[in-house]
């Protein structure tokens, strides 16, 4: 089996950065599930497809020309890393994602990325329904006023225009959604790990889950 390292947690928590510089440590590959679910929410947008199409989600999910190459996200050949960050695609994303059509559709696209030597995957569902027999499962939480001041540093540094109280709601209004939906809610596996990294620094989360994976 090719070993995957899982990292769920919600928007904030400092998943995808401690994802890369794990798998930059390990020498992984690098899963990060929520670009895909905006890369389909920004094609969905664009193509003027309701959040609430489910049929058609679906059919978008299975048939997204989605790549990943050089650090840059592509969409049907055209570099959409900037554009998948704001938070009206964030805010699109989790809503298409409360989709079982939607999630079903991405399901093998994203176990694809399983391949030697190892893969850590960041998301909400990673260890929960994505790679439930990863051998390590680490669910990452911050307190919501540390993870939308992250998120407000992040968003300043891409050069997007940004107000804070208006992004501790939209993270709140998105944790509540994505924590209460149906399909794949977001919680730790019953094996996972839980890391509170409100009090620590990145580098003391990367030790953390590096002195994990090799125990
Ligand atoms: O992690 P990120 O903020 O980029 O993800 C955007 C949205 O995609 C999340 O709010 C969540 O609703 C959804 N998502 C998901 N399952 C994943 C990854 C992301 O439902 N594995």
């Amino acid at each position: 089996q090719i070993p995957v390292i899982t990292i769920d947690g919600p928007s904030g928590s400092g998943k995808g950065t401690v994802t890369g510089l794990v798998a930059r440590q390990l020498g992984w590959h690098v899963l990060d599930s929520g670009a895909i679910y905006r890369v389909l929410a920004l094609a969905a947008e664009q193509s003027g497809i309701a959040p609430t199409s489910e049929a058609a989600l679906r059919t978008m999910a299975l048939q997204l020309q989605v790549e990943f190459v050089d650090g840059k996200t592509l969409l049907g050949g055209a570099d959409v890393g900037r554009a998948i960050r704001t938070e009206s695609v964030g805010s699109y994303a989790s809503q298409i994602a409360s989709l079982e059509g939607v999630r079903e559709g991405l399901l093998q696209r994203q176990r694809d990325f399983r391949q030697e030597p190892g893969l850590v995957a960041d998301g909400r569902d990673m260890g929960t329904v994505v790679f439930t027999d990863a051998p390590l499962k680490i669910f990452l939480t911050a307190s919501a006023e540390e993870r939308a001041r992250r998120r407000y540093l992040q968003l300043k540094e891409a050069g997007h225009s940004v107000n804070l109280p208006a992004l501790v709601e939209e993270i709140r209004a998105r944790d509540e959604r994505d924590t209460n939906r149906e399909v794949a809610p977001l919680k730790p596996a019953d094996d996972a790990i839980v890391l509170d990294s409100t009090t620590l620094t990145i580098e003391q989360v990367v030790e953390r889950v590096l002195a994990e994976a090799t125990t």
